[in-house]
């Protein structure tokens, strides 16, 4: 790089894009998007479901357009879905909100959580965090001018788990915030009781905050039960508890999500998330508020459907040669590759459009140490069962 191009940016790799952003290029969903239209090759990469949420909270959203519900709704969102949110967190896990200051509508989980970091976290601040994890959030501290520490989740009899010891060595004088994803993208582990006192120990014993990602909250596996960590002893007054309704009712496009907490730290997002973008789209809170009541029915039909799409795809990649990590909750399955002879997934998702017409996502981009996943590919079971069936059948070639 030439010194102009390093006082202007103007490298290829970052082009004027601000230092801290430049480690963030292309994400790799795009990438690999673009692979599997270019190749013609089956996406089991992004997650996002190809079938279409309840047919009546779709009709509720028209309807909000039609009727005239496209003016800015309040900033903290529409009283009607803050006391849906409320009334959901009380049914389903015992904790009480109050709608009005301790709940907060965002444009997804997405800006939930970047704007809990940028509220929340002085730059040089110390985040921990989970590897590998879901790519926003190493971007959202890096916006913050905050750093990430991160604890490697590994692999201990066929799931994805935590060190505590490492979890503990990783807590220093800086440390503000713990960043905590159950159930977990990309490993599909969902913490047990256990595994989150750990964390509410570090965050009781440090004086952290939990920022929590429970946006698979309704989608676990075999009678496995989401704990949310806010229920756990001394964490409600320190958890920004997020979660949103592109994954409980399979609309990822329409970006609406919430945080819930206590009224200090919701008011400390919410003076953030008012410039990044005021306020939430208003057609989809009324239609999330109408199906967090309504709904719920559906969700438990579309929880037991995707087990069955779990238990399609792993038999698939079984069959096929993989080392499948059966996973308790999410849309993702992880594969070890090295049972069919290859070391490092991002070679082999890189050929697998080629050797089978398939389109994976290689695990070691999620993570600030990349080796440690250099073994691991993640599928997405989230879609229709002809299309699981089709990248199984293509999968098996790679036995030879
Ligand atoms: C999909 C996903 C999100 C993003 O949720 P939106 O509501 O679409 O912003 C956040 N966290 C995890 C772990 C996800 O898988």
């Amino acid at each position: 790089m030439s010194e102009l191009s390093e006082a202007t940016g103007a490298d290829a790799g970052g082009g004027p894009l601000v230092r801290r952003m430049r480690e963030f290029g292309t994400t790799v969903f795009a990438t690999m998007t673009k692979l599997a239209v270019d190749t013609g090759s089956i996406n089991l990469g992004q997650g996002f479901p190809d079938t279409d949420g309840p047919e009546r909270m779709l009709e509720r959203a028209a309807e909000a357009v039609r009727g005239g519900l496209n003016q800015y709704p309040p900033g903290p969102g529409l009283p009607e879905l803050r006391q849906a949110v409320s009334d959901h967190r009380k049914q389903w896990y015992g904790l009480a909100y109050d709608p009005d200051g301790e709940v907060l509508v965002t444009v997804g989980a997405t800006e939930a959580i970047s704007a809990a970091v940028l509220a929340l976290c002085e730059p040089g601040d110390e985040v921990v965090l989970f590897e590998p994890y879901y790519d926003s959030y190493a971007a959202a501290v890096s916006l913050a001018g905050a750093v990430r520490r991160p604890v490697t989740l590994r692999v201990d009899a066929g799931r994805f788990t935590f060190d505590p010891a490492e979890l503990e060595a990783a807590i220093g004088p800086r440390t503000r915030a713990i960043l905590v994803n159950s159930p977990h993208n990309p490993t599909g582990t969902v913490f047990t009781r256990e595994e989150l006192e750990a964390v509410a120990r570090v965050c009781r014993e440090r004086d952290l905050i939990a920022i929590t990602d429970e946006v698979y909250e309704h989608l676990t596996f075999d009678g496995v039960e989401h704990i949310p960590l806010a229920t756990l002893p001394g964490m409600r007054e320190r958890t920004v508890m997020i979660s949103s309704a592109g994954k409980t009712f399979s609309v990822t496009g329409w970006k609406t999500g919430w945080v819930c907490g206590p009224a200090p730290l919701v008011a400390a997002v919410q003076a953030v998330k008012q410039f990044l973008t005021f306020t939430s789209s208003a057609p989809w809170q009324t239609a999330v508020a109408y199906a967090l009541r309504e709904e719920m029915e559906w969700v438990a039909r579309q929880r037991a459907a995707l087990e069955a799409k779990r238990d399609r795809l792993v038999a698939g990649l079984e069959e096929a040669g993989f080392g499948v990590l059966r996973p308790s909750g999410t849309y993702f399955v992880q594969t070890d590759i090295r049972p069919l002879g290859f070391e490092d997934g991002l070679d082999l998702a890189g050929r697998l459009p080629g050797l089978a017409g398939v389109v994976a996502i290689p695990t070691q981009v999620f993570y600030d140490r990349p080796s440690r996943g250099r073994a691991y590919v993640r599928f997405a079971f989230c879609k229709r069962d002809e299309v699981i069936d089709e990248a199984a059948a293509r999968l098996r070639a790679l036995r030879g």
